[in-house]
Order: C-alpha cells, then sequence, then structure tokens
C-alpha cells in the first residue's frame, strides 16, 4: 500500500510523475531506448532540457525578464559556495539572514570570499522565528536568506526590499507559495525537497548581476559558463533533470502556483488547527513564522511516544520524526501530498486523546 509520505527529502513526489518517470526508463518518448542510456545531447533530451528551464522560469513569472534558469549538480550546499564565487567581490562584505541550519551552512561557505555579515540570528532561541527588523548595509554585495526553514519549521513572509542583489534558498519550498519572484536576483532549490528527485538543483538568475567580481572563477562554478553552455556544460543529471521537468508539467497543469498554494495552505490551516487544539500536542515555531511545507511539533508529554508512533505507523504513516536538533515530529506537507494525507495524521492525533 502507498505511504502517506511526509519525508523532508528526498520528498513524495505526484503519483503520475512516478508512473511517467517509471516508464521512461523503460521507453522514453517511444525511441526504443531507456532515458537513463541515451545521450545527453540527443535531440529528445535537449528537448527535455530546454522546457524544464522554459517551465520554471513561466511558474515563477520570470519569463523575459531577464533571469535564466539552470539545472546543475552539487546540491543546494554547493550553492552555498558558487553563489559567493559568482557574487562577493574582493574585500567586499555579504549579508546573510541566519534562521537555520542551511542558513548558517551557507554563512559558513562563504568566509572565504569575504567578510560575512549576519544581520540577524535566531540561533539563541534554537531558531524557533523568523528574526525581523534588522538592517542590510546598502553597500553590501548581496543580502542571503533561507525562505524556508526545513529542520526547524520556520518560513519567511515579509522579504525585504533591497536594492542591492537578493539571493534566496528556496530548496523547500520553491514553486508552493505566490511571491513576486522579480523581488530575488538568485533563487535556487535543490530538487529532492519540492520538485523532483535528489541530483539536481534549480538556480534561478537574473544574468545582470553576474560577472561584476572580477575573480577567475573555474568554469564548473562559473554560473556565465552555464548559462552559456544552456545548462550542458557537462553531462547534466539526465533523470532527475527529466523527472523535475514531469513535476513541473504536473503543476502547470494544475492550476501552477496560485493552485498548488490554496491546497498548501489548506493542508497547514488542517495540521497546525490540531496542533493547537489537542492539548497533547504543542507547535516548536513561532506561529507567525509557521511553515506551510514542515510543520514541527513535540508531545507535551514524551511518554505518550510509543503509542503515538504506533498509531501512526499503523495507519501508513512514514517519515514523521522530527529532526534531532529539535526532537518531536516533522510532517513535511510538500506539494505533491495530498490533503488526504493530512487528515489521516490529524485523526491519528486526535485518537491518540482517546487512548492515552
Ligand atoms: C536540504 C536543504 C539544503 C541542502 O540541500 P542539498 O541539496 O542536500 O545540498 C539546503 N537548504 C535547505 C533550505 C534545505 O532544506
Amino acid at each position: 500500500m502507498k505511504k502517506h509520505n511526509y519525508s523532508a527529502g528526498p520528498c513524495i513526489l505526484p503519483q503520475e510523475v512516478f508512473e511517467k518517470a517509471a516508464q521512461a526508463v523503460l521507453n522514453f518518448n517511444d525511441s526504443g531506448l531507456s532515458i537513463l542510456e541515451i545521450s545527453h545531447r540527443s535531440k529528445d533530451f535537449v528537448a527535455v532540457m530546454e522546457e524544464a528551464r522554459a517551465l520554471a522560469l513561466e511558474l515563477l513569472g520570470l519569463t523575459g525578464k531577464g533571469y535564466q534558469a539552470l539545472f546543475l549538480q552539487g546540491g543546494a550546499s554547493l550553492e552555498f559556495l558558487r553563489v559567493p564565487y559568482n557574487l562577493l567581490k574582493e574585500n567586499g562584505q555579504a549579508a546573510y539572514l541566519d534562521t537555520g541550519t542551511w542558513a548558517n551552512a551557507a554563512i559558513k561557505e562563504a568566509k572565504p570570499f569575504g567578510e560575512t555579515l549576519v544581520v540577524a540570528s535566531s540561533k539563541p532561541e534554537n531558531y524557533n522565528h523568523i528574526p525581523k527588523n534588522y538592517t542590510v548595509p546598502a553597500t553590501a554585495d548581496y543580502f542571503h536568506c533561507t525562505s524556508n526553514n526545513t529542520i526547524f519549521g520556520t518560513q519567511i513572509k515579509e522579504f525585504p526590499a533591497l536594492d542591492i542583489p537578493v539571493v534566496c534558498d528556496m530548496s523547500s519550498d520553491i514553486f508552493s507559495r505566490q511571491l513576486d519572484f522579480t523581488k530575488f536576483d538568485l533563487i535556487y532549490a535543490g530538487a529532492q525537497k519540492n520538485m523532483g528527485p535528489a541530483g539536481t538543483t534549480l538556480i534561478v538568475v537574473k544574468e545582470s548581476i553576474l560577472g561584476t567580481t572580477g575573480r577567475n572563477i573555474p568554469n564548473i562554478l562559473n554560473y556565465q559558463q552555464h548559462i552559456e553552455k544552456e545548462s550542458m556544460y557537462n553531462t547534466p543529471p539526465v533523470f532527475a533533470v527529466y523527472t523535475s521537468l514531469l513535476t513541473l508539467q504536473w503543476l502547470k497543469n494544475l492550476g501552477g502556483i496560485p493552485a498548488i498554494e490554496k491546497i498548501n495552505e489548506a493542508k497547514a490551516t488542517l495540521l497546525y488547527t490540531e496542533i493547537d487544539r489537542n492539548p497533547l500536542f504543542r507547535g516548536t515555531a513561532a506561529k507567525e513564522d509557521r511553515s506551510n511545507m514542515n510543520a514541527t511539533f513535540l508531545l507535551n508529554d514524551e511518554a505518550h511516544a510509543p503509542v503515538f508512533d504506533g498509531l501512526w505507523k499503523a495507519a501508513g504513516i512514514s517519515g514523521l520524526p522530527g529532526h534531532r536538533s529539535v526532537g518531536g515530529y516533522r510532517a513535511s506537507m510538500y506539494n505533491a501530498l495530498p490533503l488526504e494525507s493530512v487528515q489521516v495524521l490529524v485523526d491519528v492525533m486526535k485518537d491518540l486523546e482517546t487512548k492515552v
């Protein structure tokens, strides 16, 4: 039986995407070849890459606005490094908002390139909220933030309006909600949280911010090189890009980001309402900053854990335990998780009340 998959990543994808991807492994586009054995330079795959890049921009509302989309390798973690390599000037300064483990990792990777200024941090409170009312120096080369903090269950609802380039790690909420994406100059996201299988990273970058550091950038780390080569500088992760394209097509057919945002809001409201109502549980993130993607919560009495764990496992739920740095539970409600799966979890939480 198919599980209700709450995994934080790699994550659930639409069932039709699994089926189409499986079919392409056996016989891609009726070519008599598997997607796993075709040349990345073949006509059929070049078309996949072109459509994936164009569709990513289309869904974000960035077509024809000076942006390029790339599907590269190395995960979001490589972008922690590639961003300062490409944007932080010699003796320059980069401003970072520290909202969690991933934001912190991004800061560490930028340190060798110049000064990293942490404009605000919620680390002392174990990242349970998003800092507000910070100032970003107008002289910084860029501002970096993490839109959704996968581990701590917080999400930035309001982004600062700045005159310097804004870089955002959107790994765990890309394509999940409507934003004015033109406010961002560089967005990156590891595919495996909300877009596809592990193995590729989407980078959306405004071309005009590139080429200003004076630094000699190795080709493999140079965004301009990847743009020039149309995301085919070296062999791209063919299967990961194809499966990401299938997910983007699914999203477009559903009605794009506005349609999925409604569903995501319904799922989050359903679960958070129960977390707040049920006296056995409490949420860990500040209410105004709660993530619609990753809901983190605890049992008020740890002694109830064996019964609760038994109940949700028996209900066919998978991937619910929280990250070790928060404990408790984390329900990751990515785009492809159906509302019905959230109802199953809520029913289990209610059921626990009758069992303890
Ligand atoms: C998972 C995650 C990362 C790390 O992604 P990799 O692709 O494994 O490098 C970075 N940022 C955020 C917000 C994440 O959720």
